[in-house]
């Protein structure tokens, strides 16, 4: 038995479609603009240009179904995104041999303190409290790629309380799931556990206190999450 010096913190642990078993989350990697009709609503041009990454935390990932509204801020948006779950990593992935590391996929959400990422933005500072606060990230369950395969293309959408604000396709990514897994393998160590959120389609906007937002991937299902 290890003797922990203060409280160890608790691991994050995600359900998996068909199993008992849980994924362990071990990092959390976001990629901005990857969706070229998001990126103009953002004032950016869509032109390929490099890709760029931010990080949530691990325990950022909540798969309750609830995402308590964060303090500090007074514009909260959605941003529906695929998640793409690692079973195994490395440096320097191929991009021929990138989608053998993905175990699975699920429906996120990348929420996030709009006005304060703004500011940031505009000071030229880091994103965190625009994006890596408590339960930003609400989270499906996952689909294993023996369940539903790679996901490449088909219908992205998310409303709130009934009314569709975001629809795309997953066909319509700037960066695709194996471009970014090679990508990031340049800049980091890649390993079982890591987490990409894959980014957002157009229409990101605010929610409110006892909104519900219905989350719909094709082929990965359907889930709401209530805003309290
Ligand atoms: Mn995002």
């Amino acid at each position: 038995m290890t003797d922990f010096a203060i409280t160890e913190p608790a691991a994050v642990h995600l359900p998996v479609a068909g199993t008992d078993a849980v994924f362990p989350v071990r990092r959390v990697y976001c990629i901005g603009r990857n969706y070229a009709a998001h990126a103009i609503e953002m004032g950016h041009d869509p032109d390929r240009e490099p890709p760029f990454f931010f990080q949530k935390n691990p325990n950022n990932l909540d798969p309750s179904g609830e995402f308590p509204y964060p303090p500090k801020s007074s514009d909260v948006h959605y941003e529906i995104e695929m998640a793409v779950m690692l079973k195994s990593g490395g440096d320097n992935i191929p991009l021929d041999h990138a989608l053998e590391h993905i175990f699975g996929y699920a429906l996120s959400l990348d929420m996030t303190r709009r006005d304060l990422q703004g500011e940031q933005k505009a000071m030229g500072r880091p994103w965190e409290i625009g994006k890596a606060f408590e339960r930003s990230a609400p989270v499906g369950i996952i689909h294993t790629v023996e369940s539903v395969g790679h996901p490449e293309s088909g219908q992205i959408e998310l409303s709130v309380n009934g009314d569709i604000k975001q629809q795309g396709d997953l066909n319509q990514m700037i960066w695709k799931v194996p471009e970014m897994i090679a990508y990031l393998s340049e800049y980091f160590t890649l390993d079982a556990g890591d987490v990409i959120l894959s980014g957002t389609p157009a229409g990101v906007g605010p929610v409110k206190r006892g909104d519900v937002m219905q989350v719909a991937i094709e082929g990965l299902g359907l889930m709401e999450v209530s805003v309290v």
